[in-house]
């Protein structure tokens, strides 16, 4: 597959080279199929569930299997694809690894190796041409915004030569044994995250309806909450919010408050991409990150060590200063350029990204 465009000059607003006609066509039919049907039935289910609550509500037993489900499978992403596989905050012991593993391929959103590849890419390219899933893809005009918030959000799954190649991307989950079994019973496991809350629901209710709520609520309503919390971040947090720390160039990553506590933490998305590697991504007074509690508590326990948690001298080390024309409200378009730190190669990007 050719490498993205790291030579072509880009200016922070123009489009990317690649979004020239025919550059990166949709993927095959089978892809696009499977990937429109993992998107849309999670979506279909929560209509469905709304339709029926409608007027009669929700049983507190279908609320609470879709509140567990959510955490479990919610920490799975961010605790251990993001922090732990991805960016390597910390250690952790092998059991509780494969649990992360198997507790993050149960939201749907692709296996370890696939979901860590992508996100070093995204690392690697953040908002210039080669990042798999920039909002800034189609340019800084209202248009090229809008289309590349849908990019951004789901639109990049259904295209074909923006996969990231994980034996260059994902080396040391390619080369983890518990890692190649998790990610091949991916199909299995995901199936399980159905059958478990029907089967739930069948144990607590004794008849069929029952347990096909409590499939509709922790099972699709889950998915479909989580899958678009998860887009989110990837698409409204690179494009809303407040940038008080510093990134690398044209980087427009911004912690977004409003879904700090529904993606645990993960919105506080410019201190993030400001210092990757962080197992804390909400740095800032008051910034709830409910992922860098759970990673405390697991160390407390004995279960994950070699934490890095960011000092105080390191988070104001990465404060903008004063008057550089990021502040709350500032318009993308604003941004490409301003005190951005020099850029490095593209071969110690990718290293950040990592390590
Ligand atoms: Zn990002
Ligand atoms: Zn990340």
């Amino acid at each position: 597959m050719p490498e993205p465009v790291t030579a072509t000059p880009y200016d922070g607003a123009s489009a990317f080279p690649d979004t020239e006609p025919g550059a990166l066509p949709l993927a095959g039919p089978v892809q696009v199929g499977v990937t429109a049907l993992l998107a849309a039935g999670p979506l279909a289910g929560l209509a469905v569930a709304l339709w029926l609550a409608w007027g009669r509500g929700v049983g507190l037993a279908d609320l609470a299997i879709l509140a567990v489900a959510y955490v479990i499978t919610g920490l799975g992403v961010t605790v251990g694809y993001h922090r732990l596989f991805t960016h390597g905050s910390f250690r952790a012991a092998p059991a509780l690894r494969v649990a992360l593993a198997i507790a993050a391929s149960m939201s749907f959103e692709g296996t370890p190796i696939s979901w860590v590849a992508t996100h070093r890419r995204h690392h690697a390219f953040s908002d210039r041409p080669g990042d798999p899933h920039s909002p800034f893809r189609y340019g800084t005009s209202v248009t090229g915004m809008s289309r590349g918030l849908l990019h951004a959000h789901i639109g990049w799954m259904f295209l074909r030569g923006d996969a990231a190649p994980a034996d260059r991307y994902a080396p040391d989950l390619l080369a983890d044994r518990s890692m190649r079994i998790v990610s091949r019973a991916f199909p299995a496991i995901t199936a399980a995250s159905l059958a478990i809350p029907f089967g739930v629901g069948w144990a607590l209710t004794g008849d069929l309806r029952g347990a096909l709520l409590a499939l509709l609520w922790g099972g699709l309503v889950r998915i479909a909450l989580l899958q678009h919390v998860t887009w989110s971040v990837n698409s409204l947090c690179h494009v809303l919010g407040r940038r008080p720390f510093s990134a690398r160039r044209f980087d427009r990553a911004a912690n977004f408050w409003p879904l700090a506590l529904p993606s645990f933490g993960e919105s506080w998305h410019n201190y993030h991409h400001s210092d990757p590697t962080s197992a804390r991504h909400g740095a800032g007074r008051g910034e709830v990150d409910i992922s860098a509690g759970v990673i405390a508590l697991f160390e407390r326990l004995g279960w994950v060590w070699d934490v890095r948690w960011p000092s105080r001298q390191r988070i104001e080390a990465r404060r903008r200063t004063p008057g550089s024309g990021t502040g709350p409200g500032a318009a993308p378009r604003r941004l490409p350029l301003d005190c951005a730190p020099p850029e490095p190669s593209r071969e110690s990007a990718a290293a950040t990204a990592v390590h």
